[in-house]
Order: structure tokens, then C-alpha cells, then sequence
């Protein structure tokens, strides 16, 4: 079967049995005063373990949507969202902040790292919340000098440039070893020298063995990921497998 609809340009076959998410008739209205507006209208997709996944398309075309959906920070009307096997449908508000501290990891805009923590102490949070005990602070050492800023580990976040931030913030979004790492305009407000920077470490970190979904602007960035999921109108339009150099052996 294919994901989504309209497909223009996919050929993946998916087993429903082992994909890592499973978005099953996805809709999503918001009501503004008597307006309302479908943000997500009836979308399909999955997602297996170790693809990279770009999400594009034009601004209102139900990206951050369809992201905020899969961290279970925002719910669906209907259909179905399933992660690991495991439906989010049904989850209270601390069942879901659970699940997501030790499921998912999130570099979002809006989340921002807490400004009054040392750069460490941002990234030692998620194992704190989700009850990780043995050496918080050498994994998260770990973990800063993996995304190659280990030497401001003791630095306030106001210290950091921009895409010094970014960087806390994937290391802070690996802190759990996430299965899915959901990234939105992870290049966004950073320079292009910089930006290519947090996509090589994002390559990295796929590599490795992440799998992550993103959602970008930036072709280029896109161009970067195994999948390009198109999106317009609440609706997927395509999607396709992009040829990359894959994962090292
Ligand atoms: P994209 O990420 O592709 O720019 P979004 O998913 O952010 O699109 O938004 C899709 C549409 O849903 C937009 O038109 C937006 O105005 C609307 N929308 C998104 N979030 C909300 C919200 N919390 N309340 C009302 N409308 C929203």
C-alpha cells in the first residue's frame, strides 16, 4: 500500500504490522470564532524505523499540525495515531507527557531550552522526568560533546549563539535515546553556514540510527532526508523516496 493520498511519485510498500507510526484518517479542524478551518483533512501515513522524513509544503498546509500530532502535544478528531504500536488515542494529559519524555524527543521553536539551567542541566531535564538514574551527567556530557559543544556544558543558554542552542537542543532531544526524533524547521533563524552545520549533525544522528521526522522550508534540507512527504491543503499530495548515500555500514 502506499501512504497518503494522490500519490504522485511513491512506490514504498509498508507492513502496517512493524511500521514505528501509523496515521490512519487523520483530520483536524480549528474553530476561530465561527470560522473554522480543516488543518489536517483525512491523512494517512506511516513511517518506519530508520527513515528520515522532510514534511514540506506552503505555510497553512497542516505541517506543524500534523508534527504536533505525532509528540502528542495536540490530539486528531478522528483516525488513528499509533507510535511503536502503542495508540495515543485515550491518554490523559500526564500519560502523554510520559509516553512522549520517553518516546519521542522534540526540537521545536516553541520549546525552548529553560533559560535559568546550565546547557548540561537542559539536557540532564528529560532523564530526570522520566526516571533515567545512572550517570545523568556523564550521558549528558556525553551527549553535548556529541553535537560537538561538550566544552559549554556549565554556560547559560543566553551564552550560546543560535545554532550553539540548536545543538543543546538535539542533544536535550536525544537525552531519552528517543525512537523518533521530531524536528520543526530545525534550520530555521539560523544562517545557511550554520544551518548546514545542524543538518550534518542531524545526518549524524540518523545515521546512527535514528529515525526522524522534520518538517522544513529549505529544500536543500529537505534533500537531506530518505522521504519527502508533500503537503497541501490538510492533504498529503506526495510522496516520495529521495536517493541518498544511506546509512554507513
Ligand atoms: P504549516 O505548519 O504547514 O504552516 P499549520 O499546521 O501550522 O501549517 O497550520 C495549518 C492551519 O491550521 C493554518 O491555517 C493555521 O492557521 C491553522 N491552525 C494551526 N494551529 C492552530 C490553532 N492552535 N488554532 C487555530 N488554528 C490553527
Amino acid at each position: 500500500m502506499t501512504c497518503g493520498a494522490d500519490m504522485a511519485s511513491s512506490s514504498t510498500t509498508h507492513d502496517t504490522d512493524t511500521a514505528l507510526v501509523r496515521l490512519r484518517g487523520i483530520s483536524k479542524r480549528y474553530r476561530s470564532g465561527r470560522r473554522e478551518f480543516l488543518a489536517l483533512d483525512d491523512v494517512s501515513l506511516d513511517i518506519e524505523t530508520g527513515e528520515w522524513v522532510a514534511i514540506v509544503g506552503p505555510s497553512g498546509s497542516g505541517k506543524s499540525t500534523l508534527l504536533n500530532i505525532l509528540a502528542g502535544i495536540d490530539s486528531a478528531d478522528s483516525g488513528v495515531v499509533e507510535i511503536g504500536g502503542r495508540s495515543l488515542t485515550g491518554l490523559s494529559e500526564d500519560q502523554l507527557a510520559a509516553w512522549r519524555g520517553r518516546f519521542v524527543g522534540i526540537v521545536f521553536q516553541y520549546f525552548q531550552l529553560m533559560p535559568t539551567l546550565t546547557v548540561v542541566e537542559n539536557v540532564m531535564l528529560p532523564m530526570d522526568l522520566t526516571g533515567v538514574d545512572a550517570n545523568r551527567l556523564d550521558r549528558a556530557k556525553t551527549l553535548l560533546d556529541r553535537v560537538g559543544i561538550g566544552d559549554l556544558a556549565t554556560n547559560l543558554p543566553s551564552e550560546l549563539s543560535g545554532g550553539e542552542q540548536q545543538r543543546a537542543a538535539i542533544a536535550r532531544a536525544l537525552a531519552n535515546e528517543p525512537d523518533l526524533l521530531l524536528a520543526d524547521e530545525p534550520t530555521g533563524n539560523l544562517d545557511s553556514a550554520t544551518g548546514e552545520r545542524i543538518v550534518d549533525l542531524l545526518a549524524e544522528v540518523w545515521r546512527q540510527g535514528a529515525t526522524i521526522v522534520m518538517v522544513t522550508h529549505d529544500h536543500d534540507v529537505a534533500n537531506h532526508a530518505t522521504r519527502i512527504v508533500r503537503m497541501r491543503d490538510g492533504r498529503i499530495v506526495d510522496d516520495a523516496q529521495v536517493i541518498t548515500a544511506g546509512r554507513e555500514a
